[in-house]
């Protein structure tokens, strides 16, 4: 899913001690496989790396496990910049495109559709200097997908609102923002990397543009209050997804995560959050004030809701 193209550039500078470097890639277009392959069919990675890496999401994120992408670097201390990848957009969109549609995803026709990210965020903060990101936006509402879907952790989503207005009348765009519990913070565990007001907000802002906006409940984390939570999604977001640690960090077990600092964390607040019971039950809860509207796992990331 890596590419293993990318080449190395020549320009390093420290962020805090995250090694920034500017890179280029051949293909920016992945074809997808495992988890993502009945989303959609194509995912795309402006950077390589992850400024998140320390906070909260970089704890359970799977990315993280990907020693081929790591390279022996520590998860959330490089951040390449793939200062090309709206050239490498353009470049391969004919080709990707034709074999996009030649697919068959969850029993419906290929489409040409697209994740961004799934191995990084599009909204980390050096963003708003490289632009990345901005310039493959830009370079879409020239040569559009059919579908893109738009992944965050990041309140910094809503930088772009006008070229998402632009982009939603050339393809079927949605903006994923993860919000994974009601909680600020979470004993033992990073702070996030953008708070839940930020990113509640975020969300209202997008969707009061008619930028249809689902929140991403993953991985679902112990939620203080559910039925407020989901209330304020149900207000700021057109959709939810809710996803379990188990099954939804490429392993069906939730082995990987098991690893981690995040059960342990989990199990201090709510040992019943480590059960896939849990996910079911907080589903059933937002499905009382979103119905047709909650998403489960891959099925929700792909826009198919309960
Ligand atoms: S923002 Fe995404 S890719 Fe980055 S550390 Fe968090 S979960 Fe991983």
């Amino acid at each position: 899913m890596f590419a293993p193209e990318l080449r190395q550039g020549a320009s390093p500078d420290a962020h805090g001690g995250l090694d920034v470097t500017e890179t280029t890639i051949e293909n920016v277009l992945t074809r997808t496989t495992g988890y993502l392959r009945s989303v959609t069919s194509h995912s795309l990675q402006p950077y390589c790396g992850c400024a998140y890496g320390n906070a909260l999401c970089g704890v359970g994120c799977y990315v993280k496990h990907n020693g081929h992408l790591l390279k022996g670097r520590r998860w959330g201390g490089f951040l390449e910049v793939r200062t090309n990848a709206a050239d490498s957009y353009r470049t391969h969109y004919d080709r990707e495109r034709r074999w996009a549609r030649r697919l068959e995803i969850a029993g419906r026709p290929g489409d040409f559709s697209i994740f961004c990210s799934s191995a990084t965020d599009p909204f980390v903060p050096q963003e708003r200097r490289f632009g990345v990101t901005r310039s493959i936006l830009e370079a879409m509402c020239d040569l559009p997908p059919d579908r893109l879907i738009l992944q965050t952790h990041s309140h910094r989503v809503a930088d772009y609102i006008e070229l998402y207005r632009r982009l939603m009348t050339l393809c079927d765009l949605k903006v994923h923002v993860s919000i994974e519990t009601d909680r600020e913070r979470i004993e033992g565990l990073p702070p996030h990397a953008s708070s839940v007001e930020k990113r509640m907000a975020a969300c209202a802002a997008l969707k009061e543009q008619g930028i249809w906006t689902v929140v991403t409940v993953s991985p679902l984390l112990p939620i203080e209050r559910p039925r407020e939570f989901f209330a304020r999604i149900a207000e700021a977001a057109n959709a939810v997804v809710i996803d379990h640690f188990i099954g939804g960090d490429g392993t069906s077990d939730g082995r990987r995560t098991l690893r981690t600092a995040l059960p342990e964390a989990m199990r201090r607040l709510d040992p019943d959050s480590l059960g896939i019971d849990y996910r079911d039950r907080m589903v059933a809860e937002a499905r009382r004030l979103m119905p047709e509207r909650v998403g489960m796992a891959s099925d929700g990331f792909a826009g198919r809701y309960l």
